[in-house]
């Protein structure tokens, strides 16, 4: 049932998209360039960001995502994102970790931001894979799961980094966003 579920949202969706769009992107990327508008800002004169987000790689929650930040959290053109399977959960497992402490330590010195935001979100493949089967039984085995992650989060960027604040957010499927604090 589920996957009947998932798959009339995907067909949905593409036929969404068609509708959307007068090319396809197999069309679009043949071309030699692009244009993008950019802000009104000059960009070169940019140089400090408020906050990096760590968030999954989940192809479906791209533009709630994007409206979160901007729309919600009132972030645009000034936060860094880095993107890894489960989110705060990729922050306890090989061979992620490694790669998003010395990105925080990295992007910590370049972009000078002052905390950070692990972005979960339900469904996720990744906490299915590396957790198993039992941690998605019910919505409450599912978001403890979360919530234990973002604890283990926290004590790991409080050891390593204690200079940066951390906030951590799930994102539910329905696009509500719980913002738990501790
Ligand atoms: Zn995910």
């Amino acid at each position: 049932m589920l996957y009947l579920q998932r798959f009339i949202l995907a067909f949905s969706f593409l036929v969404g998209s068609s509708q959307a769009f007068s090319e396809t992107f197999e069309q679009a990327i043949q071309k030699d360039s692009f244009k993008v508008e950019p802000s009104s800002v000059d960009l070169n004169d940019m140089k400090q960001a408020l906050i990096l987000v760590v968030g999954c790689v989940d192809f479906r929650l791209r533009d709630e995502t994007k409206k979160l930040f901007r729309d919600n959290l009132h972030l645009l053109d000034n936060y860094s994102e880095l993107n890894a399977p489960g989110a705060a959960l990729a922050f306890s497992h090989k061979p992620w970790e490694a790669f998003i402490e010395e990105n925080i330590g990295l992007i910590g010195r370049l972009h000078k931001i002052t905390g950070v935001i692990f972005l979960d979100h339900m469904d996720c493949g990744a906490y299915r894979i590396l957790k198993g089967d039992e941690v998605m039984k019910t919505k409450e085995t599912e978001r403890s799961a979360h919530l234990e992650e973002f604890k283990k989060a926290r004590a790991k960027m409080k050891e390593k980094f204690p200079e940066l604040k951390v906030h951590t957010l799930l994102m539910h499927l329905d696009g509500t966003v719980e913002n738990i604090k501790e």
